[in-house]
C-alpha cells in the first residue's frame, strides 16, 4: 500500500455527470481528482452511437459517444484536472479516506470534497436459468458490440420496451443481429414513440403485457418461453410462446449505484421513481455528510442532460464550500437549475418530479423524528 495521497476534490466517476462536475469545479480554481474504473472517460456515453435527446445546452442532437469526447477533451486539455483511469473505488472510510485499487495496489486518497458520479447498475429479473451464458443486460450487450466490436450472439430476445430496450434492439439489428421479439410486461411502450415506429418499420414484434417464464439450453442460451401476463402481472395459463434464440437481453431498468454513499454514512430513501435507494441532497446536490456531494443517475435514474446539469451544481457547489469564487457564480448556477427545471417539465418529466418531491419529503420526514 501506497502513502496518502491528497487533494482538495475527488470526483468519482467520469461519465458525464462527473465530466462536467470536473469542469466546473476546475473553473472554479479547485484542485480536481477525477477517478474512474473504467480506461475511457465518458460512463455511459462512450457507448451510445445514436443521436441524444434532452435540451440543445446539453448537446442534444449529438451521438453520445462524440459528447464523451468533447467533455474528455475539455477535461484532459491541460493539467489542472488530475485523471486517474482504470481505477476502481472500493472505499470509502469513517473519516472521509477514499481507497483506490488500480493495477492489483490500493491507493489510499484523502479529499476535502468527494463528488460521488458513479452512475448505475442494471436490474436482473428472476426466472428459471437466468445465469445461463447468454443472459445479458442490455447495456452490457451495447458494451459488447459497440465498444468492443463483438457480437453478442446471433439472435435475440429483448425483455423490455422502455428508450434502453429499444435503442439497443436497433442497434443489435444495425450490427446483424437478428432481434426476435421485444417483450414488454406492461400493456403499453414505455419508450419514445420515435424509437419505437423505428423497431416496428424494421419489423419487429413489440409484445406488450408479456413476460419472460423461462431459458431454455443445457451449457448456454438455446430457447426462451414467453408467457402472456394480466392486469396483476400474473401469467395467463397456455399463453406460453417459445422463441429459438441464443441470447436474451434485459433491458428492465436501472439502479442508482450507492455503495460508496452507504459506507459513507449518507442517509438515503426508497423512491421507485429514481430508481431505488437514493440518496437525501440539498439543492446543491450535497448529502447528510457534509462535503459529500453526487450527481448524475447516482442521484436518480434520469437522462445524459439532467446528469451533466447535476454535475454543473455539484462543482460548482463543492469548490465554492472551499472557498473558491468566480464572478459568474450565481449566473451559472440558477442557469443550470432553471434548465434541470426546464428538463423536468411536461409529461416526460412527471415520473422525475414526483420521485424528487417525494426524496424531499422523506427527507424532511426523517430529519423530523
Ligand atoms: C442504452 C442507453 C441509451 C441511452 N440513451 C440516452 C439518450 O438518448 N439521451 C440521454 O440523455 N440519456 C441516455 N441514456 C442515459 C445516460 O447514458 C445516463 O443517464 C448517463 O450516462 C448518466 O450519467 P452518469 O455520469 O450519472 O453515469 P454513467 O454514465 O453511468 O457514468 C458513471 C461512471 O462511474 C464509473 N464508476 C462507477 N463506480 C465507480 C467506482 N466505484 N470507482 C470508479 N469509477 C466508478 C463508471 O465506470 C462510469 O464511467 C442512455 C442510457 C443507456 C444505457
Amino acid at each position: 500500500m501506497s502513502s496518502l495521497l491528497t487533494t482538495e476534490i475527488c470526483i468519482v466517476g467520469a461519465g458525464p455527470a462527473g465530466l462536467r462536475a470536473a469542469i466546473a469545479a476546475r473553473d472554479m480554481g479547485a484542485c480536481v481528482m477525477l477517478v474512474d474504473s473504467e480506461e475511457n472517460l465518458g460512463g455511459q456515453l462512450v457507448k451510445q452511437t445514436h443521436k441524444f435527446f434532452g435540451s440543445r445546452g446539453q448537446f442534444a442532437g449529438m451521438r453520445g459517444i462524440d459528447i464523451a469526447k468533447l467533455l474528455s477533451d475539455e477535461v484532459t486539455k491541460d493539467s489542472s484536472v488530475t485523471v486517474m483511469s482504470d481505477s476502481q473505488v472500493v472505499g470509502f472510510y469513517p473519516d472521509g479516506t477514499l481507497a483506490i485499487e488500480k493495477d492489483d495496489c490500493l491507493k489510499l486518497l484523502k479529499p476535502q470534497r468527494v463528488i460521488c458520479a458513479t452512475g448505475a447498475s442494471e436490474r436482473m429479473l428472476p426466472f428459471p436459468n437466468n445465469d445461463l451464458p447468454g443472459v445479458y443486460g442490455a447495456g452490457a450487450a451495447q458494451t459488447l458490440m459497440n465498444l468492443y466490436g463483438v457480437r453478442p450472439g446471433n439472435r435475440v430476445l429483448m425483455i423490455g420496451a422502455g428508450n434502453i430496450g429499444l435503442i439497443v434492439s436497433y442497434q443489435l439489428i444495425q450490427a446483424g443481429i437478428d432481434v426476435a421479439a421485444i417483450v414488454e410486461a406492461m400493456p403499453y411502450v414505455g419508450g419514445y414513440d420515435v424509437h419505437a415506429r423505428k423497431i416496428q418499420r424494421a419489423g419487429i414484434p413489440i409484445l406488450t403485457s408479456h413476460t419472460i417464464k423461462a431459458v431454455h439450453g443445457r451449457q448456454v442460451v438455446e430457447g426462451a418461453t414467453v408467457s402472456a401476463v394480466d392486469a396483476q402481472f400474473c401469467i395467463i395459463p397456455d399463453s406460453d410462446r417459445y422463441f429459438q434464440v441464443d441470447t436474451v437481453c434485459l433491458a428492465v431498468g436501472l439502479t442508482p449505484l450507492t455503495e460508496l454513499l452507504w459506507q459513507a454514512d449518507c442517509k438515503m430513501g426508497y423512491i421507485p421513481e429514481l430508481g431505488g435507494y437514493t440518496p437525501f441532497r440539498n439543492e446543491n446536490y450535497e448529502t447528510t455528510r457534509p462535503g459529500v456531494f453526487v450527481a448524475g443517475d447516482l442521484a436518480g435514474i434520469e437522462e445524459a442532460s439532467s446528469a451533466m446539469i447535476e454535475g454543473e451544481i455539484a462543482g460548482l457547489c463543492a469548490a465554492k464550500s472551499l472557498g473558491y469564487e468566480i464572478d459568474d457564480f450565481e449566473d451559472r448556477i440558477n442557469r443550470a437549475k432553471t434548465e434541470l427545471r426546464v428538463l423536468r417539465q411536461g409529461p416526460t418529466g412527471e415520473k422525475i418530479r414526483q420521485g424528487i418531491a417525494s426524496l424531499m419529503q422523506l427527507r424532511e420526514e426523517c430529519e423530523g423524528a
